[in-house]
Parts: C-alpha cells; sequence; structure tokens
C-alpha cells in the first residue's frame, strides 16, 4: 500500500525514479527508493549513450539545473556527428549548438546515474536495494521497460580513434532502425537498434563491427558484447491503479531514435510535482511530454516506410544546409495532427 501522506515510496532507481526521488526530497518529504539491481546503474553496461537537445525547447543540463537535479557528472557536448551513408560514404553534420552531451551510463563514478544516486543520498533518501516491488505497493512506479517492443544489440569496445559520433542508417547497418557508434576518450559504444526482433533475422552484429571498423580506420580491442530491449508506445499509460507511472515504465521514450533520458528524467520531476501538489498527472504530462511521444511515433512511422535511397538524400540535403538540428526540433514538436494519428494507432 502506498506510506502515509509526508512520506513516499519509489519502485526503480534509474534516471526516473531517482529525479522523482531527488524532486520529492528537495521538498522536505522521506523518500525511499526500493531497486531490484544490486546499483543504480547496473542494469546497464557502461555504454556511453547520448542525452538529445532537441525534442523538448530547453537544454537538458539547464533545465535539470533549474530541476535541482545533478549535472556534475562527465558529460562532452556533441556539436558534430558523422553520418556514414549506406554506400559507406562519410558525412559530416556540424551546427553552433551541441546535437546531444555524451554521457557514462552503469554503475561506476563518473555515470549519469551515480551522480543522480550520490545527489539522492545526500538529501537524504533511503536505498533498499535488491528489493523488487509490484507498482500497487508503491507511490510511483519507475521500473524501466514494461515490455519489449524495441531491441539493441551490440559491443563496448576500446580504441585509439579520436572522440566522435557515428550515426549509420540502411539495412544493412539496422534494418528498418538504425546503427549508432560513439568513441568517447578511446572508449566506444556500437549498436543497431531495432524496432521489432524479427527485424534482425538476417542482420549480424559481426558485419556491423567490420563495417565499423572500416569507418574508424582501425580494429577495436576489448569488445563486449551486449543485449538491451525498451518500450516505446505512442500513448503513454500514467497509472496502475492509484500508483503513478513514470520513464519507461510509462511508455515514455521518443519512438524516432530511441532517446529516453530526457522523457525519463522529466516524468519523473512531473510525477513528483504532482505527488506534492495532488496535481492532475496527466494534465501536467500533456504540457510538455504527450505531444512529444506522439510526434516521435508519427515520426518513426514515416522513417520506417523512407528506402534507402530516400533516407540518403534526405540526409545529404539536411548537412548539407546545416539544417540537421532544426529539422529534428520542428519534427519533435507536437501537433495536432500528430496527436490524432498517434490516438488512432494506440
Ligand atoms: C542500449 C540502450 C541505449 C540507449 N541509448 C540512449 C541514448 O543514447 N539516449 C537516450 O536518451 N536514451 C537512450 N536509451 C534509453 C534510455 O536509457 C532509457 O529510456 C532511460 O534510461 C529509462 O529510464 P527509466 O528510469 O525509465 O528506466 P530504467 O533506466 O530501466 O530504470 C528502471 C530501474 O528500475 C529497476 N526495477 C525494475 N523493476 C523493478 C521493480 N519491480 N522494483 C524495483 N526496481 C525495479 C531496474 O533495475 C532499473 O534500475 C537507451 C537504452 C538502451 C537500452
Amino acid at each position: 500500500m502506498p506510506m502515509a501522506k509526508g512520506s513516499f515510496s519509489i519502485a526503480g532507481g534509474g534516471l526516473s525514479g531517482l529525479s522523482a526521488a531527488i524532486t520529492l526530497a528537495r521538498a522536505g518529504r522521506k523518500v525511499s527508493v526500493y531497486e531490484k539491481g544490486a546499483a543504480c546503474g547496473a542494469r546497464r553496461q557502461g555504454d556511453i549513450e547520448g542525452l538529445e537537445t532537441w525534442i523538448f525547447n530547453d537544454d537538458p543540463l539547464s533545465y535539470m539545473a533549474a530541476a535541482g537535479l545533478p549535472t556534475q557528472f562527465a558529460h562532452l557536448p556533441q556539436h558534430s556527428f558523422n553520418y556514414v551513408a549506406p554506400d559507406g560514404g562519410l558525412h559530416t553534420a556540424e551546427e553552433g549548438r551541441p546535437f546531444f552531451y555524451l554521457v557514462r551510463r552503469g554503475a561506476e563514478e563518473t555515470s549519469i546515474d551515480q551522480a543522480f544516486y550520490r545527489q539522492a543520498v545526500e538529501l537524504g533518501v533511503r536505498f533498499h536495494f535488491r528489493e523488487a516491488k509490484k507498482p500497487g505497493e508503491v507511490d510511483l512506479f519507475a521500473g524501466g521497460p514494461k515490455a519489449a517492443n524495441a531491441y539493441a544489440h551490440g559491443i563496448t569496445f576500446r580504441t585509439t580513434a579520436p572522440d566522435g559520433v557515428y550515426l549509420l542508417l540502411g539495412r544493412e547497418a539496422a534494418p528498418s532502425g538504425y546503427a549508432y557508434g560513439i568513441v568517447w576518450n578511446g572508449q566506444g559504444t556500437l549498436a543497431a537498434a531495432f524496432r521489432r526482433s524479427s527485424d534482425g533475422a538476417d542482420w549480424t552484429l559481426e558485419r556491423l563491427v567490420e563495417r565499423f571498423s572500416k569507418v574508424l580506420g582501425g580494429p577495436l580491442s576489448e569488445k563486449a558484447e551486449f543485449a538491451a530491449y525498451g518500450h516505446y508506445a505512442p500513448k503513454p499509460t500514467l497509472f496502475s491503479g492509484q500508483t503513478l507511472l513514470a520513464g519507461e515504465a510509462a511508455g515514455w521514450q521518443d519512438a524516432l531514435f530511441g532517446f529516453g533520458m530526457n522523457f525519463a528524467i522529466r516524468s519523473g520531476v512531473i510525477a513528483a510535482r504532482s505527488l506534492l501538489d495532488q496535481d492532475n498527472y496527466a494534465a501536467l504530462c500533456k504540457v510538455e511530454l504527450t505531444g512529444r511521444l506522439a510526434a516521435s511515433w508519427v515520426n518513426r512511422s514515416i522513417y520506417e516506410r523512407l528506402s534507402d535511397r530516400a533516407m540518403a538524400k534526405l540526409a545529404h540535403k539536411l548537412i548539407e544546409r546545416g539544417a540537421v538540428w532544426s529539422t529534428l526540433h520542428a519534427a519533435a514538436q507536437p501537433s495536432f495532427i500528430k496527436g490524432l494519428m498517434a490516438r488512432l494507432a494506440a
């Protein structure tokens, strides 16, 4: 049963649960976080991820600072990325504002997960590791993907190549999805993201690694394979009985490219504010999140219908015009039509 007013319980010590815990603790509430893993971030494999800057109207680090969340974790702004075309050609997109901030995921000290955990501890949040809770047993359930309908398969590795982000499009890289490579301080992540597990039937990780090694111009060492899944939905599920859901447990994740950190953090903060002020959670989510989720769902449907040729043509045009960020930003914004289309798909 949910705890008495004045104290709150949360299941899940990922970014959504921790953002909620910090927000509640800052408001003077007692908070208990139940995390089924041995540490915050332990679900992740030490991979490098990108905190994108285009879906919302404010920079993610400014948002986090204003919301009282930590920003003192290792991060690297990326003003450029390399697009690897289906024919293997390399094209660099470079613009004035960062496309994303690279961050480390996992249980190691410099990860974003551990920075959030440390701040929560400083604010007095009590952690119960290796303890799983069901939605009905807590005030907020933030247990991550409730089902698997998106898959990532890749490696972490070491390299002598310089820092950089690579986007690999086309059926060879990832059928009906995309692949990405990130190099930061000699460490790297390479992964393909699929929409359905069956999409990867004739795809092999070995071929992707070989292709990417050619792009980097050298072999990848200390390779460690990982596989993960996520959950997308055109419409969020905000409640399980009386319990609020946040992060991927609610279906918050950009369906176009699988960016979920921003959604997780913001949904955690919004959920905490609705618990504090007894506000209508759905109404608060609608302002910032729901329309963007719908837009991403529609964008993904359009993306999956593009041929490799059309995708390459579009990417070249946007890179040449220096219009990648502005196009992504415009496409991510809510609109009546996109909302309607997503509602029909739900
Ligand atoms: C391989 C991969 C690459 C990605 N790359 C990016 C990227 O580059 N940029 C980006 O923005 N997003 C990316 N994402 C998505 C992003 O990481 C997630 O959307 C986001 O971290 C979700 O946060 P969350 O708090 O909702 O869930 P999670 O991070 O999954 O946290 C949920 C936590 O709850 C715990 N838990 C689960 N069930 C229970 C229970 N019953 N009781 C108690 N605890 C429980 C889990 O152990 C876990 O620690 C990626 C995801 C994957 C898998």
